[in-house]
């Protein structure tokens, strides 16, 4: 893996981004990847910083949950805004974590991102169920740093 454009193809990132299309049409609640090639500081500490940067914070049920990547250190972080956090079980993110980290560990990347996306979003409309007059809050494109 040379580069962080390697990290995925173009039909990878295209089914990437059409998970988050399919969880979100269950749940108000936003989801968002991003990938990023270097990270030389802690991923969870940087992760945060991403959520913030990416004006994740910026929505009305605070549901915003962010995947973040490291490709150097093949390192991922699940960090969710707080109406999440108030909401879901601690199971779910641990079982979200694990279920990415085991197709991480395989090499499968994109197949990582979509179960964890796929998964994160259906627990995620039990809380925040998707309702009448939803709006795409957050992009659903994979942003990368
Ligand atoms: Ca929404
Ligand atoms: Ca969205």
């Amino acid at each position: 893996m040379s580069n962080i454009e390697n990290f995925l193809t173009a039909s990878e990132e295209g089914a990437i981004v059409s998970a988050i299309r399919d969880a979100e049409k269950d749940t108000s609640g936003e989801i968002r990847v991003h990938i990023e090639y270097n990270c030389d500081t802690d991923v969870f500490e940087h992760a945060i910083e991403v959520f913030h940067y990416l004006k994740m914070d910026n929505t009305k049920e605070q549901n915003g949950v962010l995947i973040y990547v490291a490709v150097d250190k093949k390192a991922f972080v699940i960090y969710g805004d707080k109406g999440i956090n108030e909401s879901v079980s601690d199971n779910f993110w641990n079982s979200t974590r694990d279920t990415i980290a085991s197709y991480f560990q395989k090499g499968e990347y994109a197949q990582g991102l979509i179960e964890g996306i796929t998964k994160a979003g259906k627990e995620m409309s039990k809380d925040f169920p998707w309702i009448h007059g939803d709006t795409d809050e957050l992009d659903n494109t994979i942003s990368k740093g």
